[in-house]
């Protein structure tokens, strides 16, 4: 088979391939570039003098999903001079077993990609060359923030990392891109970097952690602090949780695995509840007088941050004189656990309110735990801090590029 034409295949454009086959599953592609005047890298001169040619085999894109190599035929040219060099080529680097090609997908892939081993394996490659890629193209290709925008979230990070258990996510407060991931959650750490790219930061959306609320009164002044309602929501469910738990301790064997198995239906919205699933409820509501009231609590908590929804940005007052009446409730009921939980509330109360007044929900920061979740779960190589930060925020950068090669 003989094929003098230029394919119009990825990294092939300028070449001419003269032989292509097919041996145990893998392409082989015989390639040279035309002859072309080139200027004598020693006296100057243009020659397009042949001196030999050498056969450089590297390994290529995948074609037609199959591993492909190309036995690339390099030519040297040869000046009056003496002097002879190899002709320029857009295919392979010098002393390269890949071709450009190959490499460019390769560094695109290990950035969106879910993990190393996977493109790896796409790329009939090893672990190690994939991660020494990343490496190579990840420092240089994130574009670093300078300065903080106007609204930024904070979050506790579970990277599990070299450098800790925890790290913090810096995010954009308003479109929820992540902007930085830091190495710990110390006040210091944290500290440093606010001051350090804070200067434009009116706003600052966090979960209910003190050392976080430090960090940043002391880097950046006085923000205005909104406390994020996922994580203030979660206190009351947790309660609900705690309750639970206590008092299912006291079911007879049956009712306690099964309340155990149906719990989800203490959390679900009332209203969505099927009729089977209000069975339940009430079967173990009536079989408690403290998770009935739990319950109970639950559900006002609930009514008061839907109704906060509505009218916060417009009517502060009303949604503050609801958590009173919601604390005035809590006390009534006497349960330990929802004491607790309102005595945080009444903690970060300020903080809680704002998230109503401004309305800013930060849901965002969750879906990327569960995201990074993934990729660690998935992924040998993240383990080191530096890597992981680059993978996450990369990621983020890299998302919306459409790449379909290898
Ligand atoms: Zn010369």
């Amino acid at each position: 088979m003989y094929m003098q034409f230029n394919m119009n295949l990825p990294g092939l454009e300028s070449v001419i391939v003269t032989k292509m086959e097919e041996l145990e599953g893998d392409f082989y592609l015989h390639i040279k570039l035309p002859v072309k005047k080139h200027r004598c890298p020693a006296c100057g001169e243009r020659t397009s003098h042949v001196h030999d040619y050498r056969i450089q085999k590297v390994q290529h894109l995948k074609l037609f999903e199959r591993t492909s190599y190309l036995f690339y035929r390099k030519r040297r040219y040869v000046c009056t001079c003496g002097k002879r060099f190899p002709e320029k080529n857009q295919v392979v680097g010098r002393y390269q077993r890949h071709s450009k090609e190959w490499n460019q997908a390769l560094g695109l892939r290990v950035i969106q990609g879910k993990n190393f081993k996977d493109t790896a394996g796409q790329f009939r490659t090893s672990q190690t060359t994939a991660i020494r890629r990343f490496d190579q193209l990840a420092a240089t290709s994130l574009k670093e923030v300078d300065t903080l925008p106007p609204v930024i979230a904070i979050d506790e990070y579970k990277g599990d990392t070299t450098e800790g258990k925890y790290q913090v996510i810096i995010a954009n407060g308003e479109t929820g891109v992540p902007l930085d991931i830091l190495p710990n959650r110390s006040v210091r750490t944290i500290k440093k970097y606010l001051a350090k790219k804070g200067s434009q930061v009116k706003m600052v959306v966090m979960d209910m952690s003190y050392s976080f609320k430090s960090a940043v009164q002391k880097a950046l002044g006085n923000p205005i602090i909104i406390a994020d309602r996922f994580h203030f929501c979660r206190y009351i469910y947790w309660a609900l949780e705690r309750v639970r738990r206590r008092v299912q301790k006291e079911f007879h064997d049956y009712d306690r695995k099964k309340c155990k198995r149906m719990k989800h239906i203490f959390y679900k919205r009332y209203e969505e509840l099927s009729s089977k699933q209000h069975w339940y409820l009430d079967r173990y509501l009536g079989l408690s007088e403290d998770l009935r009231q739990a319950y109970g609590l639950k559900e006002a908590f609930r009514s008061w941050f839907e109704g906060a929804k509505k009218v916060g940005t417009k009517d502060l007052g009303e949604v503050k004189q609801g958590l009173y009446n919601y604390y005035k409730q809590v006390e009534k009921a006497g349960l330990d656990e929802f004491i607790k939980a309102a005595g945080t509330l009444k903690n970060w109360q300020a903080e809680v309110l704002n998230s109503f007044a401004f309305d800013y929900n930060t849901g965002f920061v969750e879906g990327l735990n569960n995201q990074t979740k993934v990729i660690k779960r998935n992924a040998f190589g993240f383990k080191r801090y530096d890597r992981l930060r680059l993978r996450v925020l990369l990621h983020h950068q890299f998302k919306n590029l459409d790449f379909q090669v290898g």
